[in-house]
């Protein structure tokens, strides 16, 4: 395992963060740490990576022990924080030069090069970092995040406040990363962790509340409804449709029908069966897979409430 969390709690004074957080990413996933803001995202990594203890429970990073052993779960991550926090003043190649030094690297020039070259600063690199614009800045963050080669990435909000062209590069580039590194990275945006992750944990209050393969995040498990838009060549009878398994509540419109039905057991099959029994033909069939944004609007309902 890369990562292995149990039953991780947080307080800060009274105030608890993390509630009996535990999970687990082996090594070469990629998966999203999703929750809306305050919901322990940032805390939970700054556990990880050994930047503040945890109140109670074990972490494990490849195998090292945050507790104990400290300077090799270190040397195991790379750690982009939230907001990203650079020496602004500092030229890049100076910043990674320094990056690369703290980390103990041999020929610090060549790494520095390589990393450059990695994360596609090009042209950029000779400014400071203060002359960049904050998708650079990004790159920059990753570059000082990879320059020690670590085998795990961890990355907080890694795309907030990017515009829609620094996104689309800064999101290639982690699925890029992600094809050698393990990675998790947090979000409190659903597109994101469909863009980019495997897997999903979502968090809310500093509690688990999934724990899936994005996929079938999306598809509606969780008892949730699935709805299936379809058109016959004749007359059906609401009963019909009523009597197939899993279906809770039918509309008719000008279009058809729209039939709803609970759990992820695909129900076309059965209307097609429906249409040939009853001498029909359908016309028009279309699932619609539940968004993961409506499952995010579900499983944190209570904070969005508070919001
Ligand atoms: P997220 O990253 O998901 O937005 P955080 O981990 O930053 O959430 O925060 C989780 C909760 O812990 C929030 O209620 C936040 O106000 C609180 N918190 C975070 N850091 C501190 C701190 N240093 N001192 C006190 N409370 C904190
Ligand atoms: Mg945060």
């Amino acid at each position: 395992m890369s990562i292995q969390v149990r039953s991780v709690d947080k307080f800060y004074g009274s105030q608890q963060a993390l509630r009996s957080v535990s999970f687990s990413i082996a090594k070469g996933e990629v998966v999203g740490f999703l929750g809306p803001n305050g919901a322990g995202k940032s805390t939970m990594m700054k556990i990880i990576t050994c930047y503040i203890p945890p109140s109670a429970g074990q972490v494990e990073v490849c195998g090292f022990d945050v507790h104990k052993e400290g300077l090799e779960v270190r040397r195991s991550i790379g750690y982009l924080p939230e907001h990203n926090p650079l020496y602004t003043d500092m030229y890049v190649r100076e910043f990674l030069a320094f990056a690369a030094e703290m980390n103990g690297i041999k020929r610090p020039a060549g790494r520095v090069a390589e990393m450059i070259e990695r994360v596609g600063l090009g042209v950029e690199a000779h400014k400071k970092i203060e002359a960049l614009s904050k998708g650079y800045r990004q790159r920059v963050g990753l570059a000082q995040a990879l320059i020690h080669d670590p085998e795990v990435l961890i990355l907080d909000e890694p795309t907030s406040g990017l515009d829609p062209n620094q996104l689309v590069g800064i999101r290639s580039l982690i699925t890029e990363l992600g094809r050698e590194k393990t990675v998790m990275l947090s979000t409190h945006i659903m597109q994101e962790v469909e863009a980019l992750c495997s897997r999903t944990i979502i968090i809310n209050r500093g509690s688990i509340v999934a724990d899936e393969p994005t996929a079938a995040l999306k598809s509606g498990r969780f008892g949730q409804e699935q709805v299936v838009e379809i058109e016959f060549s004749g007359p059906v009878e609401p009963q019909w449709l009523m009597e197939i398994e899993g279906v809770i509540r039918i509309e008719s419109g000008e279009q058809g029908w729209k039939v709803y039905a609970r759990g992820d057991r695909d129900i076309r099959p059965d209307l097609s069966n429906l249409a040939a029994a009853r001498g029909l033909t359908i016309l028009t069939l279309a699932r619609k897979e539940q968004k993961l944004e409506d499952v995010f609007k579900e499983l944190t309902a209570y904070t969005s409430r508070l919001d």
